[in-house]
């Protein structure tokens, strides 16, 4: 018994993600980095050293829109035509293959689910702030089959305290559960929706303690 917990970021911090990959790598975590916006060759990058560095990627969408919402007013295709494919476009032509996405505001729905399902094999959602069982899964449920995880947000936005997030890793270990977190840019003092240093450390360092196995969503069962 010793669980996985999968630290999940989304939107597009270039140099936060990047200047963390030595934390990760000190801890043995992998992480899923999924992004927003246009991707350019300075993402190009990023995503390059990530993936070198053992993490999974992921996309995020160009506008951020949520998927069911927009879906509605302008036709399910079009979700994937404007919001997907333009990313996915330049991320295949530099030779990287996103296996996951991240639903923008952990919206969707099961039109979504279908559209992408062809394209990605896995799907980060949420489940609100911290707390409740949907951010832990079990072990027996984590098969193949099993393609969204919903994951607890981390940061100030989400009231995140430090030891709710042990005790959470705490559950993960001793039920031998599979526990989700998503943030979004990482650096010293993070604000808002983002993940201070001092938490993910405080985090990735229980973790390790507790035997847990720190994976991307490109090493779940596929
Ligand atoms: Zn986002």
């Amino acid at each position: 018994m010793s669980g996985i917990v999968c630290f999940t970021f989304d939107d597009c911090d270039v140099k936060g993600w990047t200047a963390a990959i030595p934390l990760f790598e000190k801890y043995r975590a992998h992480a899923l980095f999924s992004f927003s916006g246009v991707i350019t060759e300075e993402v190009i990058g990023c995503m390059k050293a990530l993936s070198a560095a053992g993490h999974s990627l992921g996309l995020h969408s160009i506008h951020h829109a949520n998927a069911p919402e927009y879906m509605e007013e302008h036709g399910v295709q079009a979700y994937y035509d404007q919001e997907v494919a333009p990313q996915l476009d330049v991320c295949l032509a530099a030779g990287i293959k996103p296996g996951s996405f991240a639903f923008p505001n952990n919206r969707f729905n099961d039109a979504a689910l279908e559209l992408l399902s062809p394209t990605f094999h896995h799907f980060r959602a949420g489940c609100g702030t911290m707390g409740g069982d949907a951010m832990f899964m079990k072990m027996k449920d984590l098969t193949p089959q099993c393609r969204v995880m919903r994951g607890g947000g981390l940061g100030e936005y989400y009231h995140t305290k430090t030891e709710d997030v042990l005790a959470a890793i705490d559950r993960a270990a001793d039920q031998d559960e599979c526990l989700t977190f998503f943030s979004h840019g990482i650096s010293e003092g993070a604000k808002g929706v983002n993940m201070p240093l001092a938490l993910l450390t405080a985090a990735l360092e229980h973790a390790k303690k507790r035997g847990c196995r720190m994976i991307g969503f490109d090493e779940l069962p596929k």
